[in-house]
């Protein structure tokens, strides 16, 4: 079988966001890509996350073409392809209906600075793509179209997307974009925000870099 280890790592964080509760039942799906071959492995379509098996991802090029898998892919396939044509950093993709995340989304706003911790995703402001319906080009169109150096955006009316250079690192990002969203909601339930200038957030970015039990010319995993 081809992507070996994309397809258990699809697995293994399939069952993590499920058990994290970062997604409810079947909605959500995640992708590996590998730059060499061009190929992504992604989640079945409606498999529950600890039904899944390694066998049952699919192995797809950017196009939509299915190179290998008997599965019907994740119906957003559209969507993380073009994560990867236009981050070309990005190997991981994490998409869930996150519970606070999704409630900003459907608020159509995006997640501000009001703790530094959201200079774990690269950005002062994790910004909501506009809504199309799911699972169609249109949708990833709408992905396209954000302007962001992040690495996580909303989706209106309907979840949040996280990516990075590994499942690790895009797993971590959409679990901390949650925690932020789920601070945003609870601070604006008692007043108004106080939020950190993009200065402020672009310092925490560097001091990320040697955040944790990073060693002298390495880069630390930027984040809790
Ligand atoms: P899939 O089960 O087809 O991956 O769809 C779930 C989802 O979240 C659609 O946006
Ligand atoms: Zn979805």
């Amino acid at each position: 079988m081809l992507m070996e280890k994309a397809r258990q790592e699809i697995v293994d964080y399939g069952k993590k966001m499920s058990a994290a509760r970062l997604t409810s039942g079947t909605s959500g799906n995640l992708s590996v890509y590998d730059a060499k071959t061009g190929y992504m492995a992604i989640s079945p379509s409606g498999v529950g996350y600890f039904d899944t098996k390694p066998e049952d991802i699919v192995i797809m090029k950017l196009d939509g073409t299915i190179v290998e898998g008997t599965m019907k892919p994740s119906s957003e396939h559209a969507l993380h392809a073009t994560i990867y044509k236009t981050h070309p950093d990005a190997r991981a993709i994490v998409h869930a209906h996150a519970t606070y995340c999704t409630t900003f989304a459907c608020l159509n706003q995006p997640i501000r600075a009001c703790h530094y911790l959201i200079a774990g995703a690269e950005c002062a402001t994790i910004p909501c793509a506009d809504y199309a319906t799911y699972g169609t080009e249109e949708l990833a169109e709408k992905v396209e179209a954000v302007k962001s150096d992040g690495l996580a955006m909303l989706l209106a009316n309907h979840g949040m997307v996280a990516f990075g250079p590994n499942m690790a690192k895009a797993f971590n990002v959409a679990e901390n974009v949650e925690w932020m969203a789920e601070i945003q909601w609870r601070a604006m339930c008692v007043g108004t925000p106080s939020i950190l200038s993009d200065k402020e957030i672009a310092n925490v970015i560097e001091h990320f870099k040697t955040y944790g039990q990073v060693k002298e010319g390495e880069t630390g995993k930027g984040g809790y």
